[in-house]
């Protein structure tokens, strides 16, 4: 890993000799270890059994993310929301499942997609899930066609969400609900 930061350096036209590279190349490796701890962990779930069957939801939680095709950083924040099949679970595990599927080398799309995968498995097929992620792409930003206003979104939606428009109504106008923190 370090002998492949010191070729980026050199190739950006650098020496990496110098004094304030000189730690970067273990500084790199030490942040790609905590950036990139998605893969091979789990989510352990504990499910409660419950009778509620309306929407839970935990908006605006923030990721980190790297785009898979410029190595660069995307980040943002995802909504996430779902009606139970007589099954809960603690809220933070919807944090936990969008962490571990940000860190990685990702597409957007396939965040979005993967964490209502996941998160189906987790409920035992729940009534329906709703995801929608806002995404700032540095990549869009900072090179390329550098436009810096645009946020690109996707959103998920399964069961109830997609088959009923009231029910994705109401969750829309949760998300919009004024902020209260
Ligand atoms: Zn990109």
């Amino acid at each position: 890993m370090q002998e492949a930061v010191k070729k980026i350096l050199e190739h950006d036209g650098e020496n990496y000799n110098r004094e304030g590279l000189k730690e970067t190349p273990i500084r790199v490796e030490r942040a790609h270890k905590e950036l990139f701890n998605g893969y091979n962990t789990e989510v352990k779930i504990t499910t409660f059994n419950e009778n509620y069957d309306q929407i839970v939801m935990l908006d605006s939680i923030e990721f980190y993310s790297t785009c898979e095709h410029h190595m660069i950083p995307f980040y943002g924040r995802a909504h996430i929301a779902y009606i139970p099949n007589k099954k809960t679970i603690g809220i933070s595990k919807l944090a936990r499942i969008l962490d571990r599927h940000a860190n990685r080398y990702q597409i957007q799309e396939r965040m979005t997609e993967d964490i209502a995968n996941e998160l189906t498995k987790a409920l035992g097929n729940p009534l329906g899930i709703a995801i929608v992620i806002e995404g700032i792409h540095l990549c869009l930003r900072s090179r390329g066609v550098k436009k810096q206003n645009s946020v690109m979104k996707t959103a998920k939606m399964t069961g109830k969400f997609f088959e009923n428009v009231h029910t994705r109504a109401e969750f829309y106008s949760l998300l919009n609900l004024p902020k209260f923190n």
